[in-house]
């Protein structure tokens, strides 16, 4: 294959993001597959000791530039433009994060190469590129070949673990200038999430409620079977969406990622972008009073009834037994 593979450091607030680490992890895979030297590429403004954590590459190349202070799609990607003109690499692995997930976009336009987005794996194989995509949330994969060069690849989080990335490896660090007209787009402030009353993925015990709940009342159901498990209740998106729980309590693929010891779910259906966020649990129960629920393909455990019956008769259960 001719050309390096590049990957797209992450950095925010002065750390390295775990991103980076899993997509080193996987270009160095492919890199290997292919022949080919795997080159970090960390865009930034004074953060050149960051480079320094990103050992697992053959290289890096920092580009340090007051412009790439601030996480703005347009500079990172003029920035990554110029240098791959300069360099000619193979192919490009972008992070899919909130702060990143703008820049494959934009980068593959100015470059006008496809986009090859949600990518979960990647391998090399005889000169060819060959991506595993991910399509509406999950339900399908794509295997796609990437046609052009260089390859724009959008990897989602999870593509390798965070420690097969990381190194004790001395970075080999090669500066590169970078030159980027006035931003028509300003940076004006992060806005942190909300503080969570409790954190969910920390818990062994949850208790998971969803639209099948009805009301904000019954949610005192599932707050009772949680307290007599010494868990947290926690929700599908339309519990969030409504305003019942709060941000830091939605499971899913815009929520959080549990794996509790138990997950108790009373009306949710089994949404590929909720299962996304709880299918690691050791031991999942679900309650519904639809038989064909696609939650009882996941769940360990299947109850087909009414959730406001089930909840207070299973809390008065567990109640009993704990005396
Ligand atoms: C980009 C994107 C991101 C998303 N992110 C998330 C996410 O992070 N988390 C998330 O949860 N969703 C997410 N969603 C939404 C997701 O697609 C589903 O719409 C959502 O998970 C459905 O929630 P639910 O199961 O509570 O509701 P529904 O799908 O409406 O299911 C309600 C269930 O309750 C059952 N039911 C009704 N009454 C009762 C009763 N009395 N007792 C027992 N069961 C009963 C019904 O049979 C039904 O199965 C996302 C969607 C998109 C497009």
């Amino acid at each position: 294959m001719a050309g390096n593979i590049w990957i797209v450091a992450e950095a925010w607030r002065g750390q390295v993001s775990e991103i980076t680490f899993e997509l080193l992890a996987l270009g160095r895979e492919v890199a290997g597959q292919a022949g080919v030297p795997l080159e970090a590429v960390l865009l930034g403004s004074n953060a050149r000791e960051l480079a320094q954590k990103l050992g697992a590459a053959d290289t890096v190349l920092y580009a340090d530039n007051a412009a790439l202070a601030d996480p703005v799609p347009e500079n990172a990607a003029a920035a990554l433009a110029q240098l791959i003109k300069e360099r000619q690499p193979a192919a490009v692995l972008v992070p899919l994060t909130n702060l990143s997930v703008d820049v494959g976009v934009v980068l593959a336009a100015q470059l006008n190469v496809p986009f090859l987005n949600y990518c979960k794996n990647l391998k090399a194989d005889g000169g060819n590129l060959t991506a595993t995509c991910v399509l509406y949330g999950g339900k399908m994969e794509a295997t796609v070949t990437a046609s052009a060069k260089p390859a724009i690849i959008g990897i989602l989080p999870g593509a390798r673990s965070v420690e097969q990335g990381r190194s004790d490896k001395a970075a080999a660090i090669t500066d590169v200038a970078v030159t980027l007209a006035a931003p028509k787009v300003h940076f004006k402030k992060y806005l942190d999430p909300e503080t969570a009353d409790v954190d969910i993925t920390q818990k062994d015990f949850l208790v998971a409620v969803g639209r099948g709940i009805q009301t904000k009342d019954n949610l005192e159901l599932a707050e009772d079977l949680a307290a007599s498990l010494g868990g947290a209740v926690c929700g599908s998106r339309p519990v969030i969406d409504q305003g019942w729980l709060g941000l830091s309590r939605q499971v899913g693929k815009s929520g959080m990622l549990v794996k509790p010891k138990l997950y108790v779910m009373l009306g949710i259906s089994g949404a590929p972008e909720h299962v996304e966020g709880m299918k690691s649990s050791q031991c999942i129960i679900a309650v519904n009073t639809d038989a064909a629920a696609p939650i009882f393909n996941v769940a360990h455990y299947g109850v087909v009834g009414d959730a406001l019956e089930v909840a207070p008769a299973l809390t008065e259960k567990i109640k009993a037994r704990k005396g």
